[in-house]
């Protein structure tokens, strides 16, 4: 089967509920679902779009937006998801670029949008109302799925990137329906699961992992607006799956989250950013429950995770998925041996097509062999685990040589009174670059910058040492978690070191 609704539509049972609110009311059958995804395609098909044109969507989270979302699929339109957080002149790149045919928006953007295309634009608000749901209400509930090819496009993310602009992935059916049947079968998804979902859906994160693993196997969502630590602990206990970022789970621990409240959960997941090890063990302690990590990319979808059962080993992301290759080599292209650091390449039926209009840049990011370069930095040890060092560009070559900031990191962190820390490289005039971290105390802590130096060149080599620690009350992350380490190059760039 190529089209991953047709797949989806020959799973779930129609009379089984897919999405419930906050409230624990039933908002969603699979019936409902599949109904109101078919007048999307319907809509759609009736204004003349067609297979492989794309449809841009802009809007707050809302049950109406995964309609949305799944009406594409069914239709065969390139569904092209975009944080609403982004403003005119980022608009109008991904306008200019992806050459959306229609666009779904909030109503408050429509004056933005109506200078910068001329297609047509349809609303939906915060609780998923305007003239996209109006529209889609009086279409035909009949639909049959279209025959997309595996290799067509079913979605486009652009990526995040921290330099240069931003690229769109291209994500085909093919690579949603191979990741998504090897999640299922490595986390075990089952009809009785019912997943708190309060990650957004403009990243493939909560719009892939947190509506596909449900569907494929009829399960529930309980769908939040955002991440609400309050909410999440009081809905904790009707749910058994919860998948998050390090952040929330940080968040959970101060806000005491205890066995209580996740009574039914059984599995818990995080990814999009490293997970402390002082976080896995915190929640272990308090919670019995261990924190699965796993590893993945807008480019690849998932590629790694640490197993359900057997041993999930803290500061790794785990295993190859079935289906995924992961190859770590170095600066020459040769295999490391275990334990040692380099790039890591993925290569399987999740890997994607290729960024939008830029062949150029894709046959770059791909080796002769078909492994994609992640661009992240990581080692596998004798078993098999993969430890994600941190992305090759963040690497910092100090003097000559080679400095990997998470190892920094992790030496910081266990220090008693350190919350997290970022290290970076700063230009320096001798040594090329100089290596610099940030530090996040505990509020009682009493660091200072030399006793933080003073320890750590007890512990490891002095060209590994930070030239200069700087302290900040938290460090500055975007919505998926990830450190921002390019402002914090900003800030510190003119520092001393
Ligand atoms: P994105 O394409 O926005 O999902 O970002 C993908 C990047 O996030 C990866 O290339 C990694 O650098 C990082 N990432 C994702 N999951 C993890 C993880 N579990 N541990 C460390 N880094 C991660």
């Amino acid at each position: 089967m190529s089209n991953l609704y047709k797949l989806l539509q020959s799973r779930f049972n129609p009379d089984r509920p897919f999405i419930f609110d906050a409230n624990g009311q039933l908002t969603a059958s699979y019936r409902d679902l599949d109904n109101a995804s078919a007048q999307y395609a319907n809509l759609f098909l009736g204004k003349g779009l067609l297979p492989g044109d794309r449809v841009a969507v802009q809007i707050e989270k809302s049950p109406e937006n995964l309609f949305l979302y799944f009406g594409c699929l069914r239709a065969g339109l390139v569904f092209l998801p975009l944080n609403p957080a982004y403003q005119s002149e980022e608009i109008a790149y991904f306008l200019q670029d992806a050459e959306p045919q229609i666009c779904i928006i909030e109503p408050g953007k429509l004056a933005i949008y109506r200078q910068l295309t001329d297609k047509p634009l349809l609303t939906l608000d915060n609780d998923g109302l305007g003239t996209a749901a109006d529209n889609r209400a009086v279409m035909s509930e009949k639909h049959s799925v279209a025959e997309t090819a595996a290799d067509d496009i079913a979605v486009i993310v652009y990526t995040s990137g921290t330099t240069g602009s931003p690229k769109g992935a291209m994500i085909t059916h093919h690579n949603l329906i191979e990741n998504g049947l090897a999640l299922q079968a490595a986390w075990e998804f089952q009809e009785s699961d019912t997943i708190l979902h309060c990650l957004p859906v403009f990243h493939v994160h909560g719009l892939f992992l947190g509506t596909h693993l449900p569907a494929l196997s009829g399960g529930a969502i309980i769908l939040l607006k955002k991440f609400d630590v309050s909410q999440v602990l009081a809905l904790l206990p009707n749910a058994s799956v919860f998948m998050a970022v390090p952040t929330y789970y940080t968040r959970l621990l101060e806000a005491k989250i205890s066995e209580q409240h996740c009574r039914s959960i059984r599995l818990f997941t995080s990814g999009s950013a490293p997970l402390l090890l002082q976080t896995f063990d915190l929640f272990s302690k308090q919670t019995n429950h261990k924190i699965i990590e796993r590893y993945g990319m807008t480019e690849t979808g998932m590629n790694t995770s640490n197993p359900l059962h057997g041993p999930a080993k803290a500061g790794t992301v785990g295993l190859a998925l079935a289906g995924t290759e992961c190859q770590i080599i170095d600066e020459q292209g040769e295999l490391v041996t275990p334990g040692k650091t380099g790039q890591l390449l993925v290569r399987g039926g999740n890997v994607f097509k290729g960024y939008w209009r830029k062949p150029e840049k894709t046959l770059e990011e791909f080796t002769t062999t078909g492994f994609f370069k992640t661009g992240d930095l990581a080692s596998m040890d004798e078993e098999g685990y993969i430890s994600i060092v941190g992305r090759s560009k963040d690497l910092i070559i100090t003097g000559g040589l080679n400095v990997y900031p998470k190892e920094i990191e992790l030496w910081i962190d266990s220090l008693p009174d350190v919350i997290e820390s970022a290290v970076i490289g700063i230009p320096h005039q001798d040594f090329g670059e100089a290596v610099t971290a940030i530090v996040i105390m505990q509020p009682s802590g009493n660091l200072s910058e030399q006793i933080i130096i003073s320890h750590l060149k007890k512990s490891i080599a002095n060209f590994k040492v930070p030239k200069a620690v700087h302290f900040m009350d938290q460090l500055p992350r975007n919505t998926m978690g990830k450190v921002q380490k390019n402002l914090l190059r900003e800030t510190f760039n003119q520092a001393k070191s």
